[in-house]
């Protein structure tokens, strides 16, 4: 990112949250700004402004985001620091939708050319639009300001460019920060750490020893009160096309030139790029399309997807595709991935499975290694090794699998005073990221692009094939289809 952006110490920063009532601003981002305080992360003069229609005044806006953080965080918050925190923040009643919005928030503000502005739009992407033309209009997007959105920008290739275009007449594209939440997570760091600050993995990363790999994000709870998107959006439009597919662009990446923006995301896009497409010919042995029915799951009894809508869907709550990249470290080495709704166990992980050894000596007791990469529900890196089982035995050296484990949790607590080590939020990352300017763990536009073009590829297929949702039981990990995708390899998912 330029220069000229990023924290500006002769500027006073300003934090727009745009939608600050709402339950990501409550869940997550008032959370996070908190703790960054507590911390002293925050620059001293820096404002906080919540902007939503409500005119609930600052005060009762203010004690929300106070019982917002303390149940999130009741146990490693002062009061001291709440109270600073709180004394930072403003709510500005205002709505999007009319034309008056840029000036009156400028009227908040004060003078733009003294002031570090970066804005986080939490609402409805259908606002991107409106609040951007608002903020051009009222000359608030100048150098060095940005914009932060979320997800989802655009259910397809088409839309996401009417999104990007929007954000991008207003804010160029080194000021525009897309979040994926995943690339704030501490292991998912942690990868480009694993990977490129250590000799051991290079020389094996790469299909001569990685006989696949396989991704998951599980999820044990059903769409609840999300229905109205997700049922617009499903489960490869929600979570494969943005956070699996960001997993699999830091584990296929070639070694950037340098950790900056730039370079990284360079690697990233070329990833997307090189994914093979599924299309008509291959869809029906390459994917699976699952909708959860009745069942158990998270603990309770669940009705199923259609029962919930009250009416017939073709959206599916389940997806696994078996990817190929079509390069030179990658051809013939399958990656399958897979995510879902009310799925028997919420956990996100990363399994390399590497190749069994070309001539074993001691039979087939010699398993071959894995490295398992979790980043739900615990934090945890651990590669099985194969050990000499200890002890004497009459039939000679027997082998058993070890985990050489770190556990991120163990190798750096930070639980003090008897209180539990405090796991961060993923946005606490990004948004200070943001603050400073850094938008390298942030999602280029290419990026999304690219990722959009594999997607509706494999959406086009289904449509051709009219390749309908298989109902999966409420618990189980998804529909036969899905299982079959690995077994007619012969393999299968590392945990089931
Ligand atoms: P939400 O609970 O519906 O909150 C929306 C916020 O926007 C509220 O503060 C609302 O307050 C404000 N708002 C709505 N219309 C407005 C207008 N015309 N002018 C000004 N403010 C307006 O939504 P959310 O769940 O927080 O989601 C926010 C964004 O994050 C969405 O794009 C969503 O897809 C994305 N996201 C959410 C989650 C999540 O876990 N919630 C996860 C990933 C991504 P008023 O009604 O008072 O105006």
């Amino acid at each position: 990112m330029s220069a000229s952006s990023g924290s500006n110490g002769a500027r006073q920063q300003v934090f727009v949250l745009v939608g600050g009532t709402g339950d990501l601003a409550m869940r997550m981002l008032w959370p996070s700004l908190a703790m960054l305080d507590q911390e002293g992360f925050l620059s001293d003069n820096l404002r906080i402004i919540s902007v939503a229609r409500e005119d609930c005044g600052t005060e009762v806006c203010v004690d929300r985001i106070g019982n917002a953080v303390t149940s999130r965080f009741g146990e490693w918050t002062t009061p001291e620091a709440l109270s600073r925190f709180r004394k930072r923040i403003v709510h500005v009643a205002l709505d999007a939708a009319h034309d008056d919005w840029g000036s009156k928030l400028k009227a908040e503000l004060g003078d733009p050319d003294t002031l570090d502005i970066v804005f986080f739009l939490s609402v409805s992407p259908s606002l991107f639009k409106p609040i951007c033309e608002h903020i051009e209009k009222a000359g608030l997007n100048k150098a060095p300001n940005r914009v932060i959105i979320e997800k989802p920008i655009g259910r397809d290739l088409a839309t996401s460019k009417v999104i990007n275009d929007s954000v991008a007449h207003a804010f160029a594209e080194d000021r525009t920060f897309r979040i994926d939440h995943y690339l704030g997570k501490e292991t998912v760091q942690n990868l480009i750490a694993l990977r490129f600050g250590n000799m051991v993995f290079e020389p094996l990363w790469n299909s001569q020893s990685i006989d696949h790999i396989q991704i998951t994000i599980a999820e044990t709870v059903g769409v609840a009160d999300r229905l109205g998107y997700y049922d617009e959006y499903g489960a490869i439009r929600d979570m494969l096309q943005n956070h699996l597919l960001q997993l699999l662009c830091l584990l296929a990446m070639e070694p950037p030139s340098a950790l900056t923006s730039d370079a990284l995301r360079d690697e990233k896009v070329k990833v997307l790029r090189s994914l093979k497409a599924i299309t008509a010919e291959n869809v029906l042995t390459n994917t699976a399309r699952g909708q959860y029915g009745p069942g158990f799951a998270d603990g309770h009894p669940v009705a199923g997807y259609e029962a919930e809508k009250g009416s017939p869907s073709n959206t599916e709550t389940f997806v696994a595709i078996k990817a190929e990249i079509a390069n030179w470290r990658w051809a013939g080495t399958p990656i399958y991935m897979r995510t879902g709704k009310c799925l028997p166990s919420r956990t996100t992980e990363i399994v390399i499975q590497f190749k069994p050894l070309p001539h074993s000596i001691f039979g087939p007791e010699a398993q071959a290694n894995r490295l398992l990469i979790r980043l739900q529900p615990e934090e945890d890196i651990s590669l099985t090794l194969m050990n000499k089982a200890p002890g004497l035995t009459s039939e000679g050296v027997h082998l058993q699998p070890l985990d050489l484990s770190l556990s991120l949790i163990k190798a750096f607590d930070d639980s003090k005073d008897g209180k539990p080590p405090r796991r961060r939020i993923a946005y606490e990352r990004l948004i200070l990221d943001a603050l400073n300017g850094n938008n390298a763990q942030f999602v280029r536009r290419d990026e999304v692009e690219a990722a959009w073009t594999w997607v509706d590829g494999i959406i086009k297929a289904w449509h051709d094939k009219d390749m309908k949702p298989q109902k999966y039981p409420a618990g189980t990990f998804g529909p036969v289809s899905a299982f079959s995708l690995i077994e007619r390899d012969n393999g299968r998912m590392w945990n089931d």
